[in-house]
């Protein structure tokens, strides 16, 4: 089947970037088609911590009434040789904890309601045609002025635009999770009413084992860069031994891990091309020190979606009108998470030795575990908490970094 009509805008992937660039874009009056191989409500793996800074994006109240959802209260984090715990519970904002069954259904209902037509589908390929773009499925074709590419890091998509690919395995993030509903009550004795970001340090080298207890349900993952980690499901299954001895747990029901492949870099320097604007995972907008992508993918899709509007409304979708779009996620977090997230990584996932120090360091020092909470939660941006780190951390721990 060749659907001819010319669409103002399709758009592939319904999760943070794709929905939020969908539901601008239908406000605004495009004819959007918006594509998910899923049916909704569907479950993406994640660890589902939305950084403090979401609320920027998506109303507070909206968030928090969520069935899963449960507010951030600070950091725990624990040195490799657990012999370090520090801890901070932050008055305020911190973000949240929610499942992404739930997150990403309300944004894709969202894009529905402001009138984008989804279509559940697999779309196999892209590309050029006199007056716009031809998106294959299985099925059929479609035709539309503009496209935007929001399906996640496996995308081939970005490919058939020419866009660069991450092959360097040192910057391919692997990780094994699972989330699994736990009654709430369970939960709070285990990990306390103030649920907090709890991080354990040096599982993996440049990796980490994250426990996120939302309301009534457990989310527990290790991740490293693949380079470096060589066995995960092992990896997984000493973590969960960990967790549970190390909070006293005797029985823990968790479902089957899954694994996933994130992009743990830099965001792609130019993420559109002519009448192309890619977004999210898809353009590897993932904070490279915590592995944080939702709220870029939101800001980003959002950026997208009214880049589109005007595209649309001037009729120019030329490479030099849709730069804008760079132009503005680049100013908003990409130069951030450019210059201040890999060396903010590289600062404490160097080895386990510095990791031990960096913990023992937070832990006796009120100000640099409250600046880490705020780092980690996205409280603040990466080079407000790079920079309060230099100014705040021993002369020893700062040699380390440079050397
Ligand atoms: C284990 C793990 C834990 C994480 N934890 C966190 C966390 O705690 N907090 C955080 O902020 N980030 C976290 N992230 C990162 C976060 O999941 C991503 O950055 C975020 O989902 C990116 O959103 P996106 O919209 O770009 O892509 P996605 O959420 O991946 O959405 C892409 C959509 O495209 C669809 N799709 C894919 N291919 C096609 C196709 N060919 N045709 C049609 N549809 C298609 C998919 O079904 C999906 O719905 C984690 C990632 C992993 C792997």
């Amino acid at each position: 089947m060749v659907t001819d009509l010319l669409k103002d805008l399709i758009i592939v992937g319904s999760g943070p970037a794709g929905a939020s660039a969908a539901k601008i874009a239908a406000n605004n009056g495009l004819d959007v088609l918006l594509f998910d191989k899923e049916e909704f409500p569907r479950y993406k793996q994640c660890g589902g911590a939305l950084g403090a800074r979401v609320t920027n994006i998506i109303p507070a109240k909206d968030i928090e009434e969520l069935p899963s959802v449960r507010k951030t209260h600070g950091l725990c984090m624990i040195s490799p040789s657990q012999k370090h715990v520090a801890k901070f519970y932050r008055e305020g904002h911190n973000g949240y904890f929610v499942s992404r069954i739930h997150f990403d259904n309300y944004l894709h209902e969202k894009a529905l309601e402001a009138g984008a037509v989804f279509q559940q589908e697999r779309v196999l390929t892209a590309k050029y045609i006199d007056n716009g773009i031809k998106v294959k499925t299985k099925n059929a074709t479609y035709n539309s002025r503009l496209l935007i590419i929001a399906n996640g890091f496996y995308s081939r998509l970005p490919a058939m635009f020419n866009f660069p690919q991450v092959t360097d395995s040192e910057y391919i993030g692997l990780s094994l999770n699972s989330e699994s509903p736990i009654p709430e009550k369970t939960l709070d004795e285990y990990f306390g009413e103030k649920r907090l970001t709890t991080i354990f340090l040096g599982l993996a080298k440049n990796g980490y084992g994250y426990v996120f207890a939302m309301k009534n349900r457990l989310n527990i993952g290790v991740g490293g860069t693949q380079k470096y980690v060589k066995n995960i499901k092992q990896l997984y299954s000493d973590f969960v031994k960990l967790v549970k001895d190390f909070y006293g747990i005797k029985k823990l029901s968790l479902n089957k891990p899954r694994g996933y492949r994130s992009p743990f870099y830099k965001p792609m320097k130019k993420a559109f091309t002519d009448r192309v604007m890619v977004a999210g995972d898809a353009a590897w907008m993932i904070n490279a020190l915590t592995g944080e992508g939702v709220y870029y993918a939101l800001v980003a899709g959002k950026f997208a979606g009214e880049t589109a509007v005007e595209a649309i409304n001037t009729n120019d979708s030329s490479a030099q009108f849709l730069s804008k779009y760079n132009e503005r996620w680049m100013e908003s977090f990409g130069h951030d998470l450019n210059k201040y997230a890999s060396p903010l990584r590289k600062m404490f996932f160097k080895s386990n030795k510095r990791m031990e120090l960096a913990v023992k360091m937070a832990k006796a020092d009120e100000k640099m575990i409250k600046t880490l909470t705020e780092t980690i939660t996205n409280s603040i941006t990466c080079e407000e908490g790079y920079k309060r780190i230099l100014k705040r951390a021993p002369i020893s721990f700062i040699k380390g970094i440079f050397s």
